[in-house]
């Protein structure tokens, strides 16, 4: 690697050369880093935004899910088996799908080998279990953190390679040429008051992109909040999406974001609401149920099936609460809270027992075999899984005495930016990997995210290590070849900062971005809503750099997010109406109002009324482009890559890897 100081029309430019740059220090990020230097390419180095960042590090669940070929006992699997569950979630390329199979047990090995704890049995066997959206027992995990150990230890392996980190470095642009990624503008979050070493050019043979999932677009999230993604930037630099219209939503905690899913809802919480003067309390659900003990399944269910899934709203089932809660918070206006200090009022006996016998057989028999037949929520959840109490008391919430409040809350994007079989962008020498790269289909097992990131990021490494070994452009050539894009962005950045005032604006341009994605882009979409938030996005867009007002340069990074979070909600609102002009209706873990559809329960609005998708769309792929001069996008849509089926003769391959001819 190579640093130079370079002037350039007047400014001087800090400029780092390199083979590779890797982009984010998250699970995907890390690998990618770490793969590269095993595979040979030590001209790299990671750059991020700030190292205990990103949702790797910071998030987790229940039992957080790392998803592979069965490693244990005597069920049968095989890698086609496990690409075809993965091309089976619909909307998902095969090639990538076999890719994602076949390499997830050397991806799970490494992890196992640099320290993960994933646990395995007296013979060696990694035993698994089942996850949603899958009949094997291919999900293993090492607990409810396991992506921040993932995180943790795979930097140590990044730090052993003594791989040069550049913390505090804020990408704010993708730099091209003519088709092709050549560096990154970046934002030295050290310098900001210093305005000739406040940016930073990386000039890269290789970008790979590992910012995450755009989790700074939602206000209701489960994401850290230390997450904000990076998309937008690379679809202004080109890059196509791909499947963006496809993420996750579900019920969490907000204050701390955690989802809300196994015995949170097994022990059967009361769910209430209150207005906003924190009055009127109610007991909401109820009004929509039409037994109390249908009320509790739902509640029940709710624990495994947690992801909204439109397929699971009529006749009362889990996915309802999903859309009673948004009921309650974006339509009324109102807040809602899991209370576990008293059980649902309706339901239980007037001296305040739950009545058990109106349970449906399937949550009866899990409480009783639990031993968890009696008391108050917050007891059961004690007796099934004290550790959950423990988790909210480390963040200052005692669900023994308190409520807590909850929203249905934006958790994953199943698409993201497009990628090919060795994970590059249609821009060429970019490769996103991990969750900003949208490899997964409507539906997914859980789990795949993490190895997909895994896998992505070995693949970017191999193709790299082998095909693009070349150095980078000179110091001079990226300053003129990209002056332009370099002079606009430090434009933006100059406007941004000449807004100088004591009432600062960032976070309320910040919470509008957020707020109208919660309540029209998320897990109910209701296309003239949808069309009028597109309409308001691009405006925004278009006078950001007038109406953001900063109150100290620190704040400049919040206004590039901004910008970078609004180009990334433009493509996804558009994304939407282009998949509903196509005729596609409710599926993957959103509804879409559909006049002539059916409402879920009798009492709620018609806005609720909607179709299941017939799986029409479901063997093709969206693909999103945005036109930075017109600031606009356009959509393609193709049919997905089938599993590739192929005699996998030992000879020929064998020849044809010794000839080089596998990695190209
Ligand atoms: C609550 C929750 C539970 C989950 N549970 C599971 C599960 O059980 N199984 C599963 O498979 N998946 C799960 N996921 C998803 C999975 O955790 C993520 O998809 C995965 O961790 C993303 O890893 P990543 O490396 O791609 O991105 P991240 O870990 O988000 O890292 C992104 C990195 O990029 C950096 N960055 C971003 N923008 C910039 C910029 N402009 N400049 C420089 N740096 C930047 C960030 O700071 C960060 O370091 C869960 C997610 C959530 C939120």
């Amino acid at each position: 690697m190579k640093k130079r100081v370079i002037a350039s029309k007047g400014n001087y430019y800090t400029v780092y050369s390199m083979n590779t740059v890797v982009v984010g220090s998250g699970a995907a990020g890390f690998n990618a880093a770490d793969r590269l230097y095993s595979f040979g390419q030590e001209d790299i180095a990671l750059v991020t935004e700030g190292m205990n960042k990103g949702t790797s590090r910071n998030t987790g669940s229940d039992k957080q899910t790392y998803y592979k070929l069965t490693l244990s006992g005597n069920q049968l699997d095989s890698v086609q088996e496990v690409a075809e569950s993965l091309f089976g979630g619909g909307s998902m390329d095969g090639d990538l799908a076999l890719v994602e199979a076949a390499m997830s047990p050397w991806c799970f090995y490494h992890l196992v080998d640099i320290g993960v704890p994933f646990p395995h049995n007296r013979y060696g066997e990694y035993v698994g279990y089942q996850t949603d959206h899958d009949l094997r027992m291919r999900a293993t995990s090492a607990g409810p953190l396991t992506s921040k150990i993932m995180a943790e230890k795979l930097e140590a392996e990044v730090r052993r390679k003594k791989i040069r980190i550049f913390d505090r470095q804020q990408v704010i642009g993708i730099l091209t040429e003519q088709g092709r990624a050549v560096g990154l503008l970046a934002l030295d979050l050290n310098s900001l008051e210093d305005k000739t070493q406040r940016y930073v050019i990386f000039n890269a043979t290789n970008i790979v992109y590992a910012a995450g999932g755009p989790a700074g677009m939602y206000r209701s999230s489960v994401y850290p909040v230390s997450q904000t993604g990076a998309t937008g930037i690379a679809l202004e630099a080109g890059a196509a999406g791909k499947n963006v219209t496809e993420s996750q939503y579900g019920l969490a905690s907000i204050k701390f974001r955690w989802n809300l899913s196994g015995t949170y809802q097994q022990v059967l919480p009361r769910y209430v609401s209150i207005n906003k003067d924190g009055g009127d309390e109610q007991e909401f659900l109820r009004g929509y149920f039409e037994t109390p003990g249908q009320m509790l399944d739902a509640i029940f269910l709710k624990g495994y099936q947690w992801p909204f899934d439109p397929r699971k709203v009529l006749e009362h089932g889990s996915s309802l609460i999903d859309i009673l809660v948004y009921n309650e918070t974006v339509i009324k206006r109102r807040k809602v809270f899991l209370d576990y200090t008293k059980n649902p009022q309706w339901g239980s006996l007037p001296n305040g027992e739950l009545d058990f016998s109106l349970l449906g057989e399937e949550a009866y028999s899990y409480l009783q075999k639990s031993g968890a037949l009696w008391g108050k929520p917050v007891e059961r959840l004690r007796k099934m899984n004290g550790p959950a109490i423990e988790l909210y008391k480390e963040h200052k919430i005692n669900l023994c005495e308190e409520y807590l409040e909850i929203a249905v809350c934006a958790q994953h994007n199943n698409g993201g930016l497009y990628g090919d079989l060795w994970w590059e962008s249609n821009l060429k020498h970019l490769f996103p990997v991990g969750e900003v790269n949208g490899t997964h289909g409507v539906y997914r097992p859980g789990g795949s995210a993490l190895n997909s990131g895994q896998v992505g990021s070995t693949r970017a490494a191999q193709y790299i290590a082998r095909q693009y070994r070349e150095a980078p452009m000179n110091e001079e050539r990226i300053l003129s070849v990209c002056g332009e894009q370099i002079a606009d962005k430090i434009a933006l950045g100059a406007a941004f900062l000449g807004n100088m005032s004591l009432e600062d604006n960032v976070w309320e341009i910040r919470r509008e971005i957020g707020k109208r994605m919660s309540a029209c882009g998320a897990h109910i979409r209701v296309p003239a809503q949808i069309k009028k938030a597109l309409e308001e996005t691009k405006e925004m867009l278009g006078c950001l750099s007038t109406k953001t007002k900063l109150s100290t340069p620190a704040q400049l990074p919040y206004a590039f997010q901004n910008y970078d979070l609004l180009l990334t909600q433009a493509v996804y609102l558009s994304a939407m109406l282009d998949y509903m002009e196509q005729g596609g209706k409710s599926r993957g873990s959103y509804l879409i109002y559909d006049p002539a559809g059916e409402l879920p329960v009798p009492g709620l609005a018609d806005m609720f009324q909607f179709k299941i998708d017939t799986g029409a769309l479901l063997d093709k792929i969206q693909i999103a482009y945005f036109d930075r001069e017109k600031k606009d996008c356009q959509f393609s849509w193709r049919k997905v890559i089938p599993v590739p089926q192929q005699e996998n003769w030992f000879e020929t391959i064998w020849d044809a890897y010794r000839a080089g001819g596998i990695i190209k």
